[in-house]
């Protein structure tokens, strides 16, 4: 039995539940059975509550009723509606609609009826959206005696709400009632569903601690480097089941093996080995002889770039440069480093940005330009274009970019599961000004600020912790650059 756990008594599936079980097995089993103690803060589970906050503020016309008075009266928009029901597999199933709209319709309340909203995170419909409004679709039926056929995905990006229909076809019905059998089944197993294969997702889930320690107890092979949730089936398919049994596999072998599942698979044999050899023995390994970094031997100066951005508004808040200088002695020193951000707070004059950064650029024009991964480059890149940039021209003024996650995964296999900022520099014993601090948590100080600013009129002191964030990920940058300056 699961250390710490105590199986679930009832069998009263929520919408909670169903949510979790689309996400990932294991997390709907963990929240049913685990120690909460063991679960941690998320930022993206406040971002995404922050962005439902602001979809149904946009959707409601006015202050909506609630409970189940509101419905009997027939007010325009309820909250706060608790539904039980049974379903026809026989067990109980709970669910709280996050919104429930007034529609014409002859039900039990009268000459109307309701339909459920959800909110839609990103840009896409997903099975979540689908399964959570059938889910409510299919309680209301049993409360208000009438077919609900349709339900509304909300969204608000930038200042517009999106509005989308979600007919809840018999095909949709069939699937849930599919899932919650299956859920039924798995929740009231003993020990808990395996890793989920996409280890990405689990970036967005508040078992992550648990579940890394696990992965990383049991050498799972999603904590290789380079293994995503396919490559891990394609490896589990051909007998290797472990970040070990993979290190000490022949490259010959696994090659022919990967082979028969595409030319990239074959060819990334030899390196996926290395990584699991390298994350075994915990001993990073240099790739080659090529001097990784030839434009910084005698540069006199470096300039750091990095940028924030708000991806669902598709707005790049903030553009943080750091000027570095190399001392008389030839050493570089952070202790005179020279932070200078161009912050982009409406995103109504993306000109008059372009013509800061191009200043800024122009300034320092001969000297590196350093950034880790591409992104900046690119929106670099899309900004000077949508504002009739041409080729050339851009091409002058990013010639001196320079990539250091790309020329660190070309140079050298590091001990890691991943090579993001964040955790290449916490190996290289560099630490963020605010503990805990990554993208997400920033994206929510800014959204905060934004808020305050909006609703109270009052600037909190977040734009400043997003700065201090920001100039941290730049330092962070250069303490990479300078391992691969002094190991190469
Ligand atoms: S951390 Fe990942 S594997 Fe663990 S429960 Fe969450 S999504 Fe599933």
């Amino acid at each position: 039995m699961y250390m710490g756990s105590h199986i679930l008594g009832s069998k009263t599936i929520t919408d909670r539940m169903l949510c979790s079980w689309i996400r990932c097995r294991r997390k709907a089993w963990l929240d049913q059975n685990e120690n909460t103690h063991k679960k941690v803060w998320s930022a993206h589970r406040a971002l995404q509550l922050d962005h439902q906050h602001k979809s149904l503020e946009g959707f409601l016309s006015n202050s909506p009723q609630k409970g189940i008075d509101g419905l009997k009266r027939g007010a325009r928009e309820v909250v706060g509606v608790r539904l039980r029901g049974l379903t026809s597999l026989g067990f109980h199933i709970e669910g709280h609609p996050l919104l429930l709209q007034k529609i014409n319709g002859n039900s039990f309340w009268g000459k109307f009826s309701y339909i459920p909203i959800t909110v839609r995170q990103g840009h896409r419909i997903t099975r979540e959206n689908r399964l959570s409004l059938a889910f409510w679709g299919y309680l209301l039926e049993q409360f208000q005696k009438i077919e609900v056929k349709y339900g509304l995905a909300i969204s608000k990006v930038n200042n517009d709400l999106e509005v989308e229909k979600i007919i809840l076809t018999k095909k949709t019905k069939a699937e849930l009632l599919d899932s919650l059998k299956r859920i039924n089944k798995e929740i009231c197993k003993e020990d808990p569903p395996a890793l989920i294969s996409d280890r990405k997702k689990c970036a967005l889930c508040s078992w992550k601690q648990l579940c890394d320690e696990k992965a990383n107890q049991e050498g799972d092979l999603s904590e290789v480097n380079g293994v995503g949730a396919k490559r891990k089936n394609i490896l589990q398919e051909i007998g290797i089941s472990n970040l070990n049994e993979l290190a000490s596999t022949s490259p010959i072998d696994l090659s022919k093996k990967l082979s028969k599942y595409g030319e990239a698979h074959e060819k990334i044999a030899p390196q996926l080995i290395s990584q699991a050899k390298v994350q075994s023995n915990l001993i990073p390994k240099r790739l080659g002889e090529k001097i990784i970094l030839p434009e910084l031997k005698f540069a006199k100066e470096v300039l750091i770039y990095d940028i924030e951005s708000d991806p669902d508004a598709r707005h790049d808040f903030l553009h943080g440069f750091i000027l570095l200088r190399r001392r008389e002695n030839g050493e570089w020193s952070l202790d005179d480093a020279k932070y200078k951000p161009i912050l982009n707070i409406e995103n109504n004059n993306e000109k008059a940005i372009l013509n800061k950064i191009k200043h800024r650029l122009k300034a320092f024009q001969d000297i590196p330009v350093l950034h880790y991964g591409e992104t900046e480059l690119l929106s670099f890149y899309k900004l000077a274009k949508r504002h009739g940039e041409n080729e050339k021209e851009i091409k002058i003024m990013t010639v001196n970019f320079i990539d250091i996650h790309a020329r660190l995964k070309r140079g050298w296999l590091l001990p890691l599961s991943n090579y993001s900022l964040k955790n290449v520099a916490q190996w290289l014993d560099f630490r963020w000004t605010y503990k805990g601090s990554n993208g997400a948590r920033a994206l929510l100080w800014w959204r905060q600020w934004k808020r305050s600013v909006e609703i109270r009129n009052r600037r909190s002191n977040k734009l400043e912790w997003i700065l201090k964030y920001n100039r941290d990920d730049c330092i962070a940058t250069w303490k990479i650059a300078e391992w691969l300056l002094n190991e190469q």
